[in-house]
């Protein structure tokens, strides 16, 4: 016997769950029957199936509800101060290179000491 046979365990657990279509039905029932792994893993899927809809399911107290509001308000808070840096950095990404570019901007002259530098035409004046 095969512990199991991987092809068939999503069907069997559809098939439990009665999430298959009819041929699908009949062909994974068809199999099962000529298979004991999988014959067992239907067993263990019902039985699952059979505690899980027998479960109480827990009640949530009014205490539990106010914590829960509480941590989900605290960790839009987080987020908010998140956007705010993000958009602190935006702007100071466009404000510096912008006031660089008004406080140091080139005179129309040129930059201050440009006459005084020696340049090859200078030297040998054409006639
Ligand atoms: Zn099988």
């Amino acid at each position: 016997m095969r512990p199991h046979c991987p092809d068939f365990e999503q069907d069997l657990v559809l098939l439990v769950g009665g999430e298959l279509e009819p041929d699908q039905v009949a062909r994974v029932e068809e199999h099962v029957r000529s298979c004991e792994a999988c014959a067992k893993l239907r067993a263990r899927l019902e039985r699952s199936q059979a505690l899980l809809a027998t479960a109480p399911i827990p009640r949530i107290s009014n205490d539990e509800m106010k914590l829960m509001a509480l941590r989900a308000r605290a960790s839009g808070g987080f987020q908010l101060r998140r956007r705010f840096l993000a958009a602190a950095a935006v702007i100071l990404a466009l404000l510096v290179p912008t006031v660089t570019y008004f406080t140091f901007q080139p005179t129309e002259s040129g930059p201050r000491g440009c006459d005084t530098i020696a340049t090859p035409f200078d030297v040998e004046e054409v006639p």
